[in-house]
């Protein structure tokens, strides 16, 4: 089975984590700029939910360079926020894709707040989309709390304060070696290749 799939995303963190789980499970990941998307092409994640926004992302880069094409859409839930940030993960803060802001306004809604009210999950939907039109969803969650104060510089978005369940350090710790085994994206991943395998084997 081919499974070269071109990635539709600018997250150079999201590319690398992608990069590490797919060569575990047998992809090959082709960037977008491999894949001759211009750099300025962007796709507006308008959506309001991951599944729309994973679609329009894939669908989008799909159209332009004619290859099979996968895109996540992904964000942290805290319980004690309703599920705040959600969709709005990566502007928060008030400003697209700066992290600290983004952490650091989620660190002060929940000041004060004990270890059990403090769970959170991120999820992950990855949608695969071929050239003839056939779709494919799958989605991935880790559960865990966020910490306290942040820690530790590796990962990207809100890692420095993830402490994932079964462990006691944040994903800014931990980094990609453990991060890529358990990570909502590794979990969406091998439920993509469950659901590749299956049809294969139809
Ligand atoms: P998107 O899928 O690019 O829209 O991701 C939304 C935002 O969710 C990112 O900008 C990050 O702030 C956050 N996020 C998604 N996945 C992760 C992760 O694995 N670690 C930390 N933050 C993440």
């Amino acid at each position: 089975m081919d499974k070269t799939i071109v990635l539709s995303t600018h997250n150079k963190g999201k590319l690398a984590e992608f990069e590490g789980i797919a060569s575990r499970l047998g992809f090959k990941i082709i960037t977008r700029d491999e894949a001759g998307i211009p750099h300025e092409f962007d796709v507006v994640e308008d959506g309001t939910t991951f599944e729309e926004n994973s679609y329009k992302k894939a669908y989008e880069v799909m159209k332009m360079c004619g290859l099979p094409t996968m895109a996540d859409d992904s964000g942290l839930m805290v319980d004690a926020l309703d599920g705040q940030p959600g969709v709005y993960s990566s502007r928060f803060g008030g400003v697209e894709g700066d992290s600290k802001r983004n952490y650091t306004k989620l660190l002060g809604m929940m000041e004060g707040l004990p270890l059990e009210e403090r769970k959170a999950h991120f999820t992950t939907v990855i949608t695969l989309i071929y050239p003839g039109g056939e779709t494919i969803v799958a989605k991935g969650e880790c559960h865990g709390h966020i910490a306290t104060e942040p820690k530790g510089e590796k990962g990207f978005g809100y890692d420095p304060v993830f402490i994932p369940d079964g462990y006691t350090e944040t994903f800014g710790i931990m980094g990609p070696e453990v991060k890529n085994l358990i990570s909502h994206r590794a979990r969406a991943l091998e439920e993509l290749e469950r659901i590749l395998e299956e049809r294969e084997n139809k």
